[in-house]
């Protein structure tokens, strides 16, 4: 699950994370009065979406000379038009793909004197299998073109879970850094209070960029990416209550209800499987004849017939949809249940689009007799290399 910036600074101060003060606004009225609790001169309107490069990332509805989804302000009155000018507006980044995200909260912010940016995150790691914390003196930017361009820029230093952040770990970090004065000596205990924030609450990202060295020579955290681990949620009842369902995909939210493991994408060819690596594979099969899968959805080992019925549905109400592929393994899972459910779904709500379906395993031939008896349109299929040219087929025939 991911959180907006503003929250994410608010459970980093908890921990004691150096962080300035801000207050949200969900409407330009409100703008005014939130910069005036905050110390100016210089004020910070940030755009609080579920995605990174805000800065750099442009308004549709404004044209390409607008500023970008990150505004500095010089007074009250400046935040104010800016507030306006944002809120409600489609903000497009690198992040968001090219339909970009409407901005519903902003966060004003105190302005800081900026002096260097830096890039600090925190990630599981799996390579060392621990929590590693990745650090840069570039920050700021793009830390994807920092690792491709100059990787030597970048430290990765994982941390031993017994021990936790040792001296020496903050004294690596600072150094890699190049931080002194102040800074220098804060890196340290900044560094454990990042780690304790980030296994204490279970995290699986936590991203600092930019991490700044203040003109005074202090550290501050400017921005901040949080995301938690799911399956720890039920621990954390004061984070699970941060979700903002407006920032994810609808469907996503409906197949969460029903513990489906989906994740919506861009193609056209809707895909029901059981199995993670099964449902994997079926996604490359079909990108190798040339189409693309509309969604990842593995319906589990032991599903319901009310889950398949749900993740069927899912899948026809999504309009990119133009060609369903059922690639079902009976294992644990039966393929009568499988074609009980699709069968249940489609009498609810219709089937516009060609259907595949390639059923092995467990009751293999009570499932086919079930579709075969329901009077369903379907396009049986032998293996999946079968099942995959034929979805592609029936896709570019009908289009
Ligand atoms: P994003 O990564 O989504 O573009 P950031 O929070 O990193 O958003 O902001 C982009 C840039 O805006 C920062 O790199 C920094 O230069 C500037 N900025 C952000 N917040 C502040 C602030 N409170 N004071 C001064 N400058 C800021
Ligand atoms: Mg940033």
């Amino acid at each position: 699950m991911n959180i907006h910036e503003y929250q994410a600074k608010a459970v980093l101060k908890e921990f004691g994370a150096p962080v300035a003060a801000g207050v949200m606004i969900t409407s330009p009225e409100e703008a005014k009065a939130a910069a005036g609790k905050l110390p100016g001169p210089l004020y910070v309107v940030k755009s609080q979406i579920h995605a990174g490069g805000r800065g750099k990332g442009r308004f549709k509805e404004l044209g390409d000379d607008a500023k970008g989804g990150v505004r500095l302000a010089k007074s009250l009155e400046e935040v104010a038009a800016n507030a306006a000018e944002m809120l409600g507006h489609t903000l497009v980044t690198k992040q968001t793909g090219p339909a970009g995200k409407v901005v519903n909260r902003l966060y004003i912010e105190d302005g800081a004197d900026i002096a260097r940016e830096l890039y600090l995150s925190l990630l599981v790691d799996r390579g060392s299998g621990r929590v590693a914390f990745v650090v840069s003196t570039e920050g700021g930017m793009d830390i994807e073109a920092v690792a491709e361009e100059t990787p030597e820029k970048i430290l990765t230093l994982p941390i031993d879970p017994l021990a936790g952040v040792t001296e020496a770990d903050g004294e690596k970090l600072a150094e890699a850094l190049k931080l002194d004065g102040p800074a220098r000596e804060e890196m340290p205990g900044l560094a454990k209070l990042l780690y304790e924030a980030f296994t204490g609450k279970d995290m699986s990202l936590l991203e600092v960029n930019p991490l700044i060295v203040m003109e005074d020579g202090h550290l501050r955290v400017l921005d901040a990416k949080v995301s938690f681990d799911n399956n720890a949620l039920f621990r954390h009842p004061d984070i699970a209550e941060l979700r903002d369902e407006s920032e994810e995909d609808a469907k996503e939210i409906e197949a969460s209800k029903y513990d489906l493991s989906y994740v919506a994408l861009d193609g056209n060819i809707g895909c029901m499987v059981n199995g993670a690596g099964l449902a994997m594979a079926t996604m490359d099969i079909i990108k190798l004849y040339g189409a693309e899968p509309a969604n990842f959805l593995d319906v589990g080992g032991g599903a319901s017939k009310e889950k398949v019925t749900a993740a069927f549905k899912i899948i026809t109400a999504d309009p990119n949809v133009k060609g369903i592929l059922i690639n079902i393994f009976g294992g644990i899972m039966r393929c009568d249940v499988i074609a009980e459910g699709v069968v249940a779904a489609v009498k609810e709500v219709g089937l516009k689009v060609p259907l595949v379906v390639r059923l092995e395993g467990t009751n293999v031939e009570i499932g086919k007799t079930i579709i075969n008896e329901s009077g369903l349109n379907v396009i049986a299929a032998d293996d999946l290399d079968d099942a995959a040219q034929k979805i592609v087929a029936a896709v570019a025939a009908a289009a």
